[in-house]
């Protein structure tokens, strides 16, 4: 993999973390990765887990990095289950404003859950009506570009 850009956005509270201008109780920490706690937690246990690199999307990733975060993710959350005693675990990623992200540098949330817990969740959900479902799916399909299906 590439060495990660070691330029700081001086805007991003999270690449100032990175760089350790600003402490965070961090859990886990490769090459190309940090973890840690987020400091107003949906539940104790909360961890953010981001690329040392500023992206601010997924869909701005290399898929290189995102192979790597991804690789982490099945060992962060068997420790946050662990060391929290959750009875589940939710893994959300904000993207873009509307989508409720604060912060502009990419970050996985890993939200201890339970059974009793208090937390607003689900969403409400929608229905497709007629064709509505078939021709979403075919927007989508068509936005993938044959380089993606190769890669399979
Ligand atoms: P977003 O809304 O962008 O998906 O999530 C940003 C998260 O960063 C929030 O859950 C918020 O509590 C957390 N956060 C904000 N400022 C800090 C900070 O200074 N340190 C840590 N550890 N977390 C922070
Ligand atoms: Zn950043």
């Amino acid at each position: 993999m590439s060495q990660p850009d070691p330029a700081l956005d001086p805007h991003c509270l999270f690449c100032k973390i990175v760089h350790g201008h600003i402490p965070a109780a961090k859990v886990l920490e490769t090459y190309h990765a940090v973890a840690f706690l987020d400091i107003h937690p949906v539940n104790p246990g909360h961890v953010l887990i981001l690329p040392k690199a500023h992206h601010p999307h997924l869909a701005d990733l290399p898929d290189e990095l995102s192979a790597h975060l991804a690789s982490l993710l099945p060992r962060l959350c068997r420790a946050v289950r662990a060391a929290t005693g959750a009875d589940g675990l939710n893994l959300i990623v904000n993207n873009g404003m509307a989508a409720g992200q604060t912060i502009d540098h990419l970050h996985w949330h890993i939200i201890p859950r339970f059974r009793d817990d208090t937390v607003d969740w689900p969403w409400p959900q929608g229905e497709y009506v007629g064709d509505e479902l078939g021709q979403m799916q075919f927007r989508i399909e068509r936005e993938l570009s044959p380089a993606d299906d190769e890669s399979e």
